[in-house]
């Protein structure tokens, strides 16, 4: 595994502070090690390491150099598979499922506020709604949001009031949430891995593992080095390929984003004037939002595992211009794609390997809220509080072997069975 640079991204390219982190030589101890720099491992990091840990952080390529340094920045409540697990559990835990929905909003809100990061994060978020189906299900989470007293204005739109916003006829209404947003991924991503090496952590770059000793006292190795922890978490997510039981707990699927170049004021005012996060409900999903220097942000999931710039662009602009086909003259800067880490019943999974190795992933395209969260509760089980843990972990992983060998075809399938689904 050759270590790598950032991807050609908008995100990689208007990185607010360069911090570059050695690579890994020799023999080192440490409490805690974490394979991984992207949301999930530097979340538990800066948990574990305002609780008092020694941590040490190891990173393959660059911090955030994965999905989170990838991603479309949008901060969604809940997480992927919530309401099947609400619905699983007795009151008491499904009201504990409940309150979890938002608390990577806040964790993400804090910790810009408290470590003073600077990553355009801004609050508005529109779920919005293609299908009458989508209206009804729009009406029903704001009947539930209302029911469970939520804390941030929510307002349920019509399709005028909506494309009042938005600038656009696409939608046929949505719900605004201010308890959600946007945010430049790869600055928060930074900042919060330069916070926890503030605190003391250790964080390593360019030092991919290459084996990992999971009996007793847990040792991982890399070509010029080895650390021996207390305890282990494994937070490669869809980029892991060491473990081979863990391969096979996830499919990585890619995803697609392009930003355009900085638009017009005039622009500006005519579709998003507010600034806010917009979210279609297909599973073969769309969304946009307008980044921190005014460019239209624009992803989505293509049947192509490929990442050539030109072919990514083309077909995403056409997506784009189906929503504003006043931007045809636009031209757009930036594409690039990244992989997600789905698993087969969208549930994330936190679990362990062996005593003293855990991981968290899998959270299904879900991911900037819930790694947030899922840092904490990974951070409470490594200190020994495992009550929310162990809802994750009672749900066994189901396991598809050999996904890595058939991801092409089952992707292809994937996709196509999904966009029938949106179109029924
Ligand atoms: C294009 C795209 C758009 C998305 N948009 C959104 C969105 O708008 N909103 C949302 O909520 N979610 C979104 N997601 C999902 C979200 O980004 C992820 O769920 C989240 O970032 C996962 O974080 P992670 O830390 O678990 O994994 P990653 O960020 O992928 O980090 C894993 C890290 O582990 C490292 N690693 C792997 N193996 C090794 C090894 N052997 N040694 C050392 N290091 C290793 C990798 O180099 C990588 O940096 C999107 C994802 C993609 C790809």
């Amino acid at each position: 595994m050759k270590p790598l640079q950032h991807t050609n991204s908008y995100y990689a390219a208007s990185i607010n502070e360069v911090n570059n982190y050695p690579e890994l030589k020799g023999h080192q101890t440490t409490d805690i090690c974490i394979i991984g720099a992207g949301f999930s491992g530097i979340s538990a990091g800066l948990h574990l390491s305002e609780l008092g840990y020694k941590v040490t952080i190891i990173e393959a390529n660059k911090i955030g150099w994965g999905a989170s340094g990838r991603n479309g920045g949008e901060i969604i409540g809940g997480f992927s598979g919530d309401d099947v697990m609400q619905k699983k559990n007795n009151t008491n835990d499904a009201d504990l499922i409940w309150d979890m929905r938002w608390e990577g909003n806040d964790i993400i809100r804090n910790r810009v506020k408290q470590y003073d990061i600077n990553c355009d994060l801004k609050w508005g978020y529109l779920d919005v709604a293609i299908k009458k189906r989508h209206i009804k299900s729009l009406e029903s989470s704001y009947e539930d949001m209302q029911k469970h007293q939520y804390p941030h204005d929510i307002s349920l739109l019509d399709k005028q009031e909506t494309s009042n916003l938005i600038g656009t006829d696409a939608y046929i209404g949505s719900l605004l949430n201010m308890g959600n947003g946007h945010v430049h991924s790869l600055n928060l991503c930074i900042g919060e891995a330069k916070a926890a090496a503030a605190l003391g952590a250790t964080i390593y770059e360019q030092s991919p593992v290459i084996k990992i000793d999971k009996e007793n006292k847990p040792k991982i190795h890399t070509a010029s080095g080895s650390i021996s922890a207390n305890t282990l978490l494994l937070a490669g997510n869809a980029y892991h390929q060491l473990d081979k039981k863990m391969r096979n707990f996830i499919i990585p699927v890619n995803s697609f984003v392009i930003a355009t170049e900085p638009l017009s004021d005039e622009i500006i005012q005519k579709i998003n004037p507010k600034d806010f996060a917009v979210c279609d409900p297909n599973y073969i999903l769309e969304y946009f939002r307008l980044t921190g220097d005014k460019r239209l942000l624009f992803g989505t999931r293509l049947n192509y595992d490929g990442n050539d710039e030109s072919y990514m662009k083309s077909e995403l602009r056409k997506k784009m211009l189906r929503i504003y086909p006043d931007l045809n003259n636009v031209k757009i800067d930036y594409a690039w794609t990244g992989k997600i880490g789905v698993t087969i019943n969208h549930i994330p999974q936190l679990g362990k390997l062996a005593p003293n190795v855990f991981y968290s992933q899998g959270y299904s395209g879900h991911g900037v809220n819930m790694t947030h969260l899922a840092g904490k509760i990974m951070a409470e089980a490594i200190s020994g509080t495992m009550k929310r843990f162990d809802l994750f972990n009672d749900i066994r992983p189901i396991a598809v072997p050999g996904t890595h060998l058939i991801q092409r075809p089952l992707l292809s399938l994937g996709v196509m069975l999904y966009k029938i689904r949106d179109l029924l």
